[in-house]
């Protein structure tokens, strides 16, 4: 069992505010939101970063995609547009080495992260 804080979300060990949850992945607001609207989108599988994805996890990146602009819109913050980030590795802002994508909005975002 991997002790890292997004699997133990993922096993509801630590709650989350939960935005969405399907067989493979899940979402919930960031505990500390950089724009009014900011969740995170996870998959339950332990994967490190976007760096340690193989060519199985092709398919992943893809639903990832199309489930984070399917949230954007729900949330109402794709018509105005939002931001889908993430991060890898320690100089690239990496904090939780469990990956996962920001989705940002509801406010005008500029500079590196907005
Ligand atoms: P990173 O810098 O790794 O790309 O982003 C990690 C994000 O996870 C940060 O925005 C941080 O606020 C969020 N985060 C860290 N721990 C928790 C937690 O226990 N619950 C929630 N909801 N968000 C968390
Ligand atoms: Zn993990």
């Amino acid at each position: 069992m991997e002790d890292c804080v997004f699997c133990k979300i993922v096993r509801g060990e630590i709650p989350c505010d939960m935005v969405y949850e399907d067989e493979r992945f899940l979402v919930f607001n960031d505990i500390q939101p950089q724009a009014p609207v900011h969740m995170l989108l996870i998959p339950k599988k332990h994967v490190k970063s976007i760096s340690a994805m193989t060519d199985e996890d092709i398919a992943l990146v893809g639903q990832m995609v199309n489930i984070a602009t399917r949230i954007a819109a729900a949330a109402g913050i794709s018509a105005k547009g939002f931001r889908l980030v993430t991060n890898s590795g320690k100089e690239g802002g990496q904090i939780v080495p469990h990956l996962h994508w920001h989705i940002l909005g509801g406010r005008q975002l500029s500079g590196e992260l907005g």
